[in-house]
């Protein structure tokens, strides 16, 4: 069966085939820029790697030209939409309604749209990516897999905030958490990696976003984000933690509006706001000719790991194995240096040699006495949501 998944963001839509059950790559791609003159489409297949600029306006059209390509007589890889029996929809906001894998209905729809309120970058994208999707693909079943319901598991002492009860109850104001595709994904593969019948691990999610759970035995029991996803961790262009003090002061004292407060702290903040680059390559680049911002913000970014996996270490009571995963924690072997630097209290031991060698598969890169095991797991979201699909469909 070919399941064919749509990450659609705010100005991007990624796609990908897999032919389930046995896992095959059929095809993958990404138009980005979407509602500009200069759209990308990457598109590939194992007979084909093609990358054209065009005017793609809308997501709609976006679509339709990734259908053009799966179609095509000579590139493609489907003789007709009918071939697509089924859609998964990465979703990322699902509140407290969606604990599992879900067939899209109308009502289903309808709470994607309220939680927007929640994740207003990415769960109107989302949305859009499913409408355009039942017009392309008529007669193929759409499922939404929700990255907050790997983390329904979190119990009421770390997923509630310190706020007034009625806040909790009525407005329904409490951790969700984020990143659950990925979480699951590579804690799944470590905890068959590990073999071990009851583990304690710690996944730590570094790309644009980034997130840290603490998982006891495949569940997820904490995490770093929260209502929304911009606390915890310091990321690409939001703060992460900071004491929400800084926002009164903000507005009251220093007449920012509520607006361009989000603004500073969502887009203009993060490893950005401290270094002027977003991208962690600029930063490493620049810290290595001694620019001193880039030099702090690593250390501060590393710093905040650090205070995570303490934290989630002594709420687990041990450790057995941390993860690094998606573009930054499988590729950047600066950030885990310094991450895993004075953690031998707590058992972790970096390999330095192994942690420079570069693979495309799981690996360990702690010495051979660390007694946390350290492991780089490339995520692939695209592939655990796969799997949902074919088993909620099959
Ligand atoms: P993701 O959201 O998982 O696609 O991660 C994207 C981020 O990963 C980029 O913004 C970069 O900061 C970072 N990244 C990707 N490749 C590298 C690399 N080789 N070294 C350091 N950072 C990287």
């Amino acid at each position: 069966m070919n399941v064919l998944i749509i990450n659609s963001g705010s100005s991007s839509i990624k796609f990908q085939i897999i032919e389930m059950p046995s896992e095959t790559w059929v095809c993958s791609g990404l138009v980005e820029r979407i509602g500009q003159q200069d759209a990308v489409l990457n598109y590939k297949t194992s007979a084909t790697s093609l990358q054209q600029t065009e005017s793609i306006k809308t997501h709609k059209q976006g679509l339709h030209k990734i259908v053009e390509l799966l179609l095509h007589s000579e590139k493609g890889v489907i003789k007709s939409t009918d071939d697509i029996k089924v859609v998964g929809h990465r979703v990322v906001h699902g509140g407290n309604s969606f604990s599992n894998t879900t067939a899209i209905t109308t009502q289903v729809k309808q709470k994607i749209k309220e939680y927007a309120t929640l994740a207003p970058l990415h769960n109107p994208g989302n949305l859009e990516g499913i409408l355009v999707a039942e017009e392309v693909f008529p007669s193929a079943k759409q499922v939404a897999v929700f990255d907050t319901a790997f983390h329904q598991t979190i119990p009421e002492k770390a997923k509630r905030y310190a706020i007034p009860n009625q806040l909790y109850d009525e407005q329904s104001i409490q951790l969700y958490g984020f990143h659950g595709t990925s979480h699951q994904y590579v804690s799944e593969k470590a905890i068959a990696h590990l073999g071990l019948k009851n583990s304690k691990i710690i996944s730590i999610h570094l790309g644009n976003g980034c997130s840290m759970t603490a998982i006891l035995n495949g569940q997820s029991t904490d995490h770093s984000l929260g209502f929304t996803p911009s606390n915890g961790l310091i990321m690409g262009t939001r703060s992460g933690d900071i004491d929400h003090g800084i926002i009164y002061h903000l507005v009251n004292t220093l007449n920012y509006t509520v607006d361009e407060v989000k603004e500073i702290l969502t887009y203009k903040s993060g490893m950005l706001g401290l270094t002027g680059y977003n991208d962690l390559r600029d930063i490493e680049a620049e810290a290595e000719k001694g620019n001193r911002d880039c030099q702090l913000a690593l250390q501060m970014n590393a710093y905040r790991i650090q205070k995570y996996i303490g934290a989630y270490a002594a709420t687990l009571n041990g450790l057995d194995a941390i993860i690094f995963t998606a573009g930054i924690g499988e590729n950047s072997s600066l950030i885990r240096k310094l991450v895993c630097r004075n953690m031998d209290y707590l058992g972790i031991e970096l390999d330095d040699e192994k942690n420079e060698t570069k693979s495309k598969s799981l690996r360990e890169i702690n010495t051979p006495v660390s007694k946390v095991k350290i492991l780089v797991i490339p995520t692939n979201e695209e592939l655990e949501i796969a799997k949902q699909v074919f088993q909620l469909v099959k």
